[in-house]
């Protein structure tokens, strides 16, 4: 039985009580179990049951649970950090670790303005990023998001210095007769237009998902799009910020997913499968020529909270690397994601509410429309992402659908991102069990 002194994100739901996991799945205290189709949110990338993962974190308990960093640096911390940057793109080399994603989202854009402001180039606070995007819930990440639902109710508390420019979804928006090549040119070349237009003096920086995950359901850019946004950014002397926080840490194929778009950003951020939901972390990692502005200059980033660095969850974030490096997942992300990506679109490729299978690796999604023809979304009222998700859980089956389109701005979705370390069987269960949810619904 709930307890009734819970608040609870969800006030009228009814949720089970989750008391186990067993690698792809969680059991609730009844004993079903629920295969884990989305990581909850794209966090659970090694399954439910990492012995190894719980290990290093009850070793990293026992010598050493907590110690702040305003006195201390850990080993788990400079470990942490020696193996990101090893793996990230060249010349992002400076690691700042914080709780999750909301948080390195915070702290890239408190970074971006403070950089500029030691540079002496104190004009530039504004941020421009994109429609559909999400970047988190803290009031700065929700300003720099673009998703009109999540805003709504807060706007008044968003700082009009974050600006917006169209995503890239060529499916949903590419005119009728327009390449891809052009398409990606077009709504790249809107970001020049925002910064000509706010003055490229005052532009801070431009934020966005390398693969777009909450918001549209795992849409990858164009190819060539994010090297035309590199360029525009290098011509205005604007920061290039990649939030990662989804669609990293392998989930796409790759350790990092821009290196699938040749462009190398100013920082990154991940967090969701750093920490594999085994310890809450996050991490915004810093191009060298940003760090070096803030070491020779006042030496103090003006940020910061207290868990940042923890050595418990740092330790838990390296445990995961190993994981990931050591049994090769990027490996079986990309052939079962393969897999899985080939078994949706042969159930749902014709599907007549299904307008688009796509994602890259194991972060996939499926978009779902009234009118195939028309590309039309349902109308909210119609709850069919709510409605799939519950029908889903009724047959041991979490997935990730969203809905809530207001202005008809955006339809619903289906966003798939299973731990990696899904069998070829599992990936055929996902797809039944995904494809009796839907055939309940609509
Ligand atoms: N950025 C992206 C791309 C995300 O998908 C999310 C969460 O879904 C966040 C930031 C916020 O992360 P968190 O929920 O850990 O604060």
């Amino acid at each position: 039985m709930p307890s009734p002194h819970v608040f609870p994100r969800h006030t009228k739901a009814e949720m089970p009580v989750a008391v186990g996991g067993d690698g792809c799945y969680l059991i609730d205290e009844t004993g079903k179990r629920y295969l884990d189709g989305c990581g909850g949110a794209a966090v659970s990338c090694l399954g439910h049951s990492d012995k190894a993962v719980v290990e290093a974190i009850k070793t990293q308990l026992d010598a050493l649970p907590y110690a702040h960093t305003g006195f201390f640096t850990s080993k788990p911390a400079e470990a942490l950090a020696d193996r990101l940057a090893d793996k990230a793109p060249e010349g992002l080399n400076r690691v700042y670790f914080v709780s999750g994603g909301s948080e390195a989202a915070e702290a890239a854009l408190k970074l971006a303005r403070q950089y500029f402001w030691e540079k002496g180039e104190k004009a530039r606070a504004n941020v421009i990023a994109r429609w559909q995007s999400y970047h988190g819930n803290t009031l700065g990440a929700l300003a720099a998001g673009g998703n009109r639902w999540r805003r709504a109710q807060f706007e008044p508390l968003l700082t009009d210095a974050m600006h917006h420019i169209d995503p890239c979804h060529y499916w949903r928006w590419g005119e009728p007769g327009e390449s891809e090549e052009d398409y990606g040119r077009r709504v790249a070349d809107q970001l020049e237009e925002k910064i000509l237009e706010l003055g490229p003096e005052t532009v801070a920086a431009f934020m966005a998902e390398p693969v777009v995950g909450a918001t549209m359901g795992a849409v990858p850019p164009v190819a060539g799009y994010f090297k035309r946004i590199r360029e525009i950014c290098d011509r205005y002397g604007v920061l290039l910020i990649l939030d990662e926080v989804m669609c990293g840490m392998g989930r796409t194929g790759t350790l990092f997913a821009c290196e699938q778009d040749g462009v190398v950003p100013d920082m990154i951020l991940i967090a969701k499968g750093l920490g594999a939901g085994y310890q809450p972390i996050g991490a915004t990692i810093v191009a060298d020529h940003i760090y070096a502005t803030l070491e020779q200059g006042s030496g103090f980033f003006q940020h910061g909270h207290t868990y940042i660095g923890h050595p418990t969850a740092c330790a838990a974030g390296v445990a995961v690397l190993d994981q990931i490096e050591s049994r090769d997942l990027l490996a079986n992300v990309n052939r079962v994601g393969s897999y899985l990506k080939s078994a949706l679109q042969e159930r749902f490729g014709q599907h007549p509410n299904v307008g688009d299978v796509r994602g890259r690796g194991m972060f996939l999604g499926l978009e779902l429309v009234a009118d195939r023809d028309t590309k039309a979304p349902f109308d909210p009222s119609d709850k069919v992402a709510p409605s799939i998700k519950k029908a889903a859980m009724a047959d041991g089956l979490m997935v990730y659908p969203m809905g809530g389109t207001i202005d008809g701005e955006r339809g619903d979705h289906v966003l798939i991102a299973p731990p990696f370390i899904l069998t070829e069987a599992q990936a055929d269960e996902l797809v039944d069990k995904l494809g009796r949810a839907m055939d309940a619904v609509l």
